[in-house]
């Protein structure tokens, strides 16, 4: 399968968004092996988990333009290292490692001091007793159409053939930053100690040696999936073709994005006598038509109507493939142990 762009093949990942449990351990895994140690690369989180409903990182990103519009490219806002939340450090030296830790306590030594990668985690939305909020996981989508690649005025990011990843040349960048612009996801980052963008690279490295990207196999809740889109033995597969209950995010924002989700069921809302509705949706269907576009009701018909199923004991294989028995099912081709490798 070609795709249009020229790319060959097409690497995508399934978040299940009943099974993330907000523990950041991907956001993590990722920000150790790629940003930690880099200057100029403190608020750069190219994996986030952020509450839904919320404000996101960066601090309200969905409105800040970019994408298509008509065919289009349209430029949007670049976003800023403060309204990514900043790079936050502590002063764990003096406390932890100087000898002070009885007449000092921890403190934020530098970052925003109004936002942060999951400022507003677990607030939600709605009303008591009818609360509600789920996790959602961003990384760069690997577009199909990607207008980063599109604004970039010379070879520095490009579609890689092989994975469909959009890849950068470090060395080509001049810094301009329109791709920030271009991003609708708001998913590429400005490193001004090295005046040039960065964004996820999908692990690329890894992919080479047939290793899954860190942000999936670390993974505890045993919600990301990775694989090839046309691999018809992987779950990616299965989920987004074949039984197409994950759906991309804003996918109105027009650049085709490879990382897809399986929406959130609901519980019943409570009624004022302290009565389950059981008909009713506590999640507003129309809160997640506005992520997902309108695809979702029937894909969450598809999810109730197996998971009935499985309830009745019978057969569900969407079940099985969410409730993921054999964890290495998540990874595609990509299972191979990270642990047997000399990385150089
Ligand atoms: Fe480019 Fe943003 Fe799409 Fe990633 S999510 S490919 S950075 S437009």
């Amino acid at each position: 399968m070609a795709t249009r762009n020229g790319s060959k093949r097409q690497l995508a990942w399934v978040f299940d968004l009943n099974k993330c449990i907000g523990c950041q351990t991907c956001s993590v895994a990722c920000k150790v092996l790629w940003t930690q140690e880099e200057k100029g690369a403190e608020h750069e989180w190219w994996m986030t988990v952020n509450t839904a409903p919320g404000r996101g990182t960066p601090k309200d990103w969905e409105g800040m333009g970019g994408g298509y519009e008509g065919g289009k490219l349209k430029l949007g806002h670049k976003p800023t290292a403060e309204e990514f939340g900043s790079g936050w450090t502590y002063n764990y030296d003096e406390v932890l490692r100087g000898g002070h830790g009885r007449s000092k306590h921890l403190e934020k030594v530098s970052g925003s001091k109004s936002w942060g990668m999951n400022w507003d985690e677990d607030e939600g939305g709605g009303e008591f007793p009818n609360a509600y909020f789920f996790y959602l996981p961003r990384l760069c989508n690997h577009c199909t159409d990607p207008p980063c690649v599109e604004s970039c005025p010379t070879t520095a990011l490009f579609k890689e053939e092989g994975s469909g990843l959009v890849l950068r040349n470090e060395d080509e960048c001049q810094g301009n930053e329109r791709c920030a612009q271009a991003c609708p996801y708001k998913k590429i980052y400005f490193n001004e100690a090295r005046g040039i963008s960065q964004h996820c690279i999908g692990c690329f490295p890894r992919l080479e040696q047939g290793v899954a990207p860190a942000c999936v196999r670390q993974c505890p809740g045993r919600a990301a999936f990775v694989g090839f889109l046309d691999d018809e033995g992987s779950s990616v597969h299965k989920l987004v073709e074949k039984w197409k209950v994950a759906l991309p995010l804003h996918p109105e924002f027009g650049t085709k994005p490879n990382v897809y989700y399986v929406p959130p069921l609901s519980p019943a809302p409570l009624r004022e006598d302290g009565s389950f509705d059981e008909g009713g949706a506590r999640i507003p269907p129309s809160y997640l038509e506005e992520l997902f576009g309108a695809k979702v009701h029937g894909a969450l018909d598809v999810v109730r109507t197996e998971l009935e199923k499985k309830r009745r004991g019978q057969d569900s294989e969407l079940m099985d493939a969410l409730i993921l028995y054999r964890w290495k099912d998540a990874l595609g081709h990509l299972d191979r142990d990270p642990g047997e490798i000399v990385w150089s």
